[in-house]
């Protein structure tokens, strides 16, 4: 599946010509000419990255950036046609990814697009590992100490998710809403049925502790090593 670009810059000629070459990449791309437009087409949550003029009629690309971090962490590459310091250095304060001063080279704006596209896969294509068990995200495989370990969706997507956030205590909540999803209507006891089913398979067949419960709090994955 092809990478969706969102392009917010209000020079037309800029945008269409970034728009044609990226299509040649294989991207697919939406424009907008405002930062108004940009924002709420950002917060749409459809863009797998945005190149983010600074600026913008209506709104600042400075503060498009700033609301988009409130709720998101897409990779940003911010446009700028001054060569300024100070706004590279806000930029990144605030959050961009990266930034390419106008005129570039299109190349130059491609190998920044393939490298902030790179830095946001090792979640989803990473191998995860404590206590000597180890996830591989991408052939969805758990095993310990090189014993292959049988789990159902869910309890591979919870336990993904404690891995991914180890060292850290997670409410059940939280695991509600990352692993069952917002649309969850059940019983929060879910949560720990599934934690059962987890430590059945893992903890109590290898005799280790792996996932911690943190009473009144939820769970945790510590690395015992
Ligand atoms: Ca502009």
């Amino acid at each position: 599946m092809s990478s969706k670009i969102l392009i917010i810059e209000d020079e037309e000629k800029i945008a269409r010509f970034v728009e044609l070459e990226l299509g040649y990449e294989g991207y697919t791309t939406t424009k907008a000419f405002d930062g108004r437009t940009g924002l709420e087409l950002a917060e749409t949550g459809e863009f797998d990255l945005v190149l983010l003029d600074i600026m913008l009629p209506q709104l600042s690309g400075m503060e498009v950036l700033r609301r988009i971090r409130r709720t998101s962490s897409v990779p940003i590459i911010m446009l700028t046609a001054r060569d300024s310091v100070i706004d590279k250095v806000s930029g990144l304060d605030s959050g961009a990814s990266d930034y390419i001063t106008k005129p570039f080279a299109i190349e130059e704006l491609l190998a920044r697009i393939r490298s902030a596209l790179r830095k946001t896969m090792p979640e989803d294509s990473g191998v995860l590992s404590a206590s000597g068990l180890v996830l591989d995200t991408g052939r969805r495989t758990v095993t310990m100490m090189g014993k292959p370990i049988d789990l159902t969706k869910r309890e591979f997507d919870l336990l993904h998710f404690l891995l991914k956030n180890k060292g850290i205590v997670i409410s059940r909540e939280s695991l509600l809403e990352n692993v069952w999803g917002f649309d969850f209507t059940g019983e929060t006891n879910a949560v720990d049925v599934y934690v059962r089913f987890l430590r059945g398979k893992i903890d109590e067949v290898f005799d280790i502790k792996l996932i911690h419960t943190v009473r009144g709090v939820g769970y945790v994955i510590k690395d015992e090593r």
